[in-house]
């Protein structure tokens, strides 16, 4: 079902993701239906594939970003507080905004700085009340770190595969929030976690094999192009 969803346009795009299945109800759907992959990616945006945004960064395959928001929509509800690490092109934060709804926050952070100006650009093409209302908080910074000033999170998603799971995040993550991350095991491939936290106590769960770009240092990812 993976790669098949490719569309002329942005409803016909995640009409064939719901047509494959990709979709267990409305939610992350209408969210996707909502958000034009246009304004986040220059090339081919209704392709179901990874696009290159630059500085080593690629916005994720649509059939990914739709997984995503599935695994997390009963944590993404009506004015929950979420974050996105390694927002890159900004998309599925503003997703994850759509979801979250007016009285919920979305904070993306990103270690490119160059990203985060070309997100809240792109951001702006049609969500700029999410920008000016604070329903969408863009910050420059490493996201292993999470973002303690805003903690605790009722979902957090990694756009980036870790090499663990940084301690950061399980601590800024809610009681009863679900963090979505993929991570490098030791032969190299990558399992997308998803890590409940109930009663304080955490509990890990692999969904299914991926492959992301790393979750790294700035300078690991681009300062030896310069
Ligand atoms: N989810 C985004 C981007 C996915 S690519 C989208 O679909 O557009 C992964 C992003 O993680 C890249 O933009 C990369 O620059 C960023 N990244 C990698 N390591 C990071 C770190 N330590 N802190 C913050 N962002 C990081």
């Amino acid at each position: 079902m993976a790669w098949r969803s490719s569309g002329s346009s942005n409803a016909e795009l995640v009409e064939n993701l719901r047509k494959n299945g990709v979709f267990s109800n409305q939610r992350a759907y209408d969210a996707m239906k909502a958000v034009d992959r246009g304004d986040f990616a220059s090339r081919d945006p209704y392709e179901d594939a990874p696009q290159r945004i630059g500085y080593n960064a690629t916005i994720s395959a649509p059939h990914m970003h739709a997984a995503a928001l599935e695994y997390l929509q009963n944590h993404l509800v009506a004015g929950a507080n979420a974050l996105d690490v390694g927002s890159g092109s900004g998309y599925l934060t503003v997703c994850m905004a759509m979801m979250v709804g007016p009285t919920g926050t979305v904070v993306g952070i990103e270690h490119m700085s160059e990203l985060v100006e070309l997100s809240k650009k792109n951001i702006k093409k049609h969500h700029s009340e999410m920008i000016e209302n604070g329903n969408v908080v863009m910050i420059d910074g490493d996201g292993r770190q999470g973002y303690a000033e805003k903690a605790p999170y009722n979902a957090i998603h990694v756009g980036a595969a870790a090499a663990g799971v940084p301690k950061a995040l399980t601590d800024q993550l809610a009681d009863g929030g679900r963090m979505m991350i993929p991570v490098e095991q030791k032969d190299g491939n990558q399992v997308f976690m998803q890590i409940d936290k109930i009663n304080g106590k955490i509990h890990e769960k692999i969904v299914e094999h991926v492959i992301y770009v790393p979750l790294t240092s700035r300078d690991k990812q681009w300062s030896h192009h310069h």
